[in-house]
């Protein structure tokens, strides 16, 4: 079978990193959470500095000094920074606050989108975001934009914090993700926005192995030709 690049990006807590793994798992390909590299450099760019914000200049001054990987183990894919496991500490609201003003700055934008295209240059991997099917790789065979109301998205975004053991409210994770929306759809640099060639599905009333079913059609699709 021939590999191909597989491209999901959309508006936080649609699913895009659960559907992307499933994706990756049953085509064994190689999974990448962009989102969670925006947050390893926002979470570095915290802890440059003892008071916890981030002091912007200095940090794009340090951005060679940053390496992400991702290894995959029994607890499911881990972010690491400079060799430290970060994979909680990215999720918290500490970083959820910060990531889309560290996002929308140019330079990091620039590091992290060339560490993508590297990581994706032989095929075979799926790849989640806001830009990889407009900026990251336009030339991919198969793009989804996913998108759905936010007051769902951040229901279930609630629900997976609490099982985390994140005790923030409701309103607040609502608050969090409306602002991001915002942010990443306002930005002038690579805003969130549907490639045209993306196949856009709204996972509002449907369940993950409903969003699956279709995007699994579409890939065999595209793959077959
Ligand atoms: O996907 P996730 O919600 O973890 O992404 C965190 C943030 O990182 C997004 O809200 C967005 O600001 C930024 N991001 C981005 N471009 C990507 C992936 C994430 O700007 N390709």
């Amino acid at each position: 079978m021939k590999k191909i690049i597989i491209a999901i990006d959309g508006f936080a807590a649609t699913g895009k990193s659960t559907l992307a793994k499933k994706i990756a798992a049953a085509l064994d390909y190689t999974y990448i959470d962009t989102g969670a590299m925006y947050r390893a450099v926002t979470y570095f760019g915290q802890k440059q500095n003892t008071e916890g914000c981030i002091d912007i200049l200095q940090l794009i001054e340090a951005l060679p000094k940053i390496k992400i990987h991702f290894e995959s183990t029994a607890q499911g894919q881990q972010t690491f920074l400079n060799e430290e496991n970060i994979t909680a500490e990215i999720r918290e609201s500490k970083v959820n606050n910060a990531v889309s003003d560290i996002a929308s700055i140019g330079a990091v934008r620039n590091f992290l989108v060339s560490q993508q295209r590297s990581l994706g240059k032989d095929k075979g991997i799926v790849m989640d975001g806001r830009d990889i099917g407009t900026v990251v790789f336009p030339e991919a065979e198969c793009k989804f934009f996913l998108t759905a109301s936010p007051e769902i998205r951040a229901q279930r975004r609630h629900k997976e914090q609490l099982e985390a053991g994140n005790l923030e409210s409701y309103e607040a994770v609502l608050s969090n993700v409306k602002a991001r929306d915002h942010q990443d759809s306002t930005r002038k640099i690579n805003p969130l926005r549907k490639a045209d060639s993306a196949l856009e599905i709204d996972v509002s009333s449907l369940s993950i192995e409903e969003v699956y079913q279709s995007m699994s059609k579409q890939i065999l699709r595209v793959i077959e030709t």
